[in-house]
């Protein structure tokens, strides 16, 4: 699709990177299985590719937020498991079911609302009871789900594949966060140990749970983040000049291992764009809306066609980011707009229309990661993924396939 389109702005996305992460983590996580999770787009980076490589690279099934997201792979022809990742409103139920996706069901409403749109459809729905250990966002409480288990294994047009939970500090390096984690595994296994019969399936990792509780693993992870080649959070994250090399290493071999795998990971999505217009200013000019920045001296200042609307913060400007440009890191020369920026490219810069941009990722010797954003705006490499807008084409690197 984005192909022969005239944008000379896109992301750019590597699916060898993508199959090589599907199979780190696969092999981290093992014997446990994987499901990949492309809610959001793939955070960003398109679901169906995303989807069709995660399989192809040993993914066992995918994961969505919302319905829409599930028939949208269904669309493409995807037929691997789906599990949609909250229970739906009743008036979605059938739609849910008809597509053959995997519910997520949390209370007793929405568990009869499912198995009577499996009725009136003539089929059995696949369901995973969500219990609620602690994030308090969706799922069951735990003295209440071994009742919610037995009602919907008693449905005829209902099957119990799983149960399940989500943990919301796996990524935390506090000894609290590790406290609350290990607390909302023993509220998980209680509750298992409190079933009838133990379903097919348990899961409760995200990526950090994959990663870095081996207890929270189960029989299946539910991994995004570090399927795209990012740590859950910038203290995950190797940051070499705040963690010291060697630092973690020696003392715990568990969070080693940890720092191995994430440093195994390979960033997948790039975010480029091409010179639109180059102009030489004077020392003090102040290109952009609210005239910011004083260029510091006469330069460069090139024009390029992506702006906030795409993506690109327009906090950006004030965090003091930077982009690539002929292989250097080059300022922004203003606030970001809505559809261009500029960047400040010094003086006698040989910088041409045309000029390839690199906004995230690699260029020459240098490299910024959607994490180096995450940091300057205060929030989570997740946010800046998802972020990265529609109107940009997504261009698609690698066969992806081995
Ligand atoms: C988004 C999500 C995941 C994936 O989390 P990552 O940190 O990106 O691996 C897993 N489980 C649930 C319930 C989610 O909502």
């Amino acid at each position: 699709m984005a192909e022969g389109r005239t944008r000379a702005a896109w992301a750019e996305v590597d699916l060898d990177a993508l199959a090589h992460n599907v199979a780190v983590l696969a092999r981290r996580a093992a014997p446990a299985a994987l499901c990949a999770v492309v809610k959001a787009d793939a955070y960003g980076h398109g679901a169906v590719q995303v989807a069709r490589t995660a399989l192809a690279s040993g993914a066992a099934g995918l994961a969505v937020a919302i319905v829409d997201e599930g028939l949208e792979l269904r669309e493409h022809g995807i037929d691997a498991p789906v599990l949609v990742l909250s229970e739906v409103m009743p008036d979605a139920a059938e739609v849910l079911v008809r597509a053959r996706l995997t519910a997520t069901i949390a209370t007793l409403r929405g568990m009869q609302a499912l198995a009577a749109a499996a009725r009136r459809v003539g089929t059995r729905s696949k369901v995973h009871v969500k219990v609620d250990t602690g994030m308090h966002r969706v799922g069951v409480a735990p003295v209440e789900a071994p009742a919610l288990v037995h009602a919907a294994a008693s449905e005829p047009a209902l099957r119990v594949e799983a149960v399940w939970t989500h943990l919301a500090v796996a990524d935390g390096t506090t000894a609290d966060d590790q406290a609350f984690t290990a607390l909302q595994l023993r509220r998980f296994d209680e509750v298992v140990a409190a079933l009838e019969q133990r379903p097919r399936l348990l899961h409760a990792a995200n990526t950090a749970g994959a990663i870095a509780w081996p207890a929270a693993r189960y029989d299946m992870v539910r991994c995004g983040i570090g399927m795209y080649g990012c740590a859950p959070t910038p203290a995950m994250a190797r940051i070499p000049d705040e963690r010291g090399a060697g630092e973690t290493a020696g003392e715990d071999p568990a969070a080693a291992e940890t720092a191995a795998v994430l440093a195994a990971l390979r960033p997948v999505l790039s975010l480029k764009a091409r010179v639109s217009a180059v102009r030489e200013l004077d020392a003090g000019e102040r290109p952009s809306y609210g005239r910011r920045r004083a260029l510091p001296e006469r330069g460069v200042v090139a024009t390029v066609p992506i702006g906030y609307a795409d993506g690109v913060p327009r906090r950006l400007f004030d965090t003091g980011s930077l982009v690539l440009v002929g292989g250097r890191r080059r300022p922004l020369a203003g606030t970001v707009t809505m559809d261009q920026l500029m960047v400040d490219c010094g003086p006698g810069a040989l910088v041409a229309p045309g000029d390839e941009v690199v906004l995230i990722g690699r260029q020459g010797e240098e490299e910024i990661g959607a994490e180096d954003w995450a940091r300057l705006l205060g929030t989570i490499s997740y946010e800046v993924l998802c972020g990265i807008g529609p109107r940009l084409p997504r261009i698609y690197r690698g066969a992806g396939d081995r």
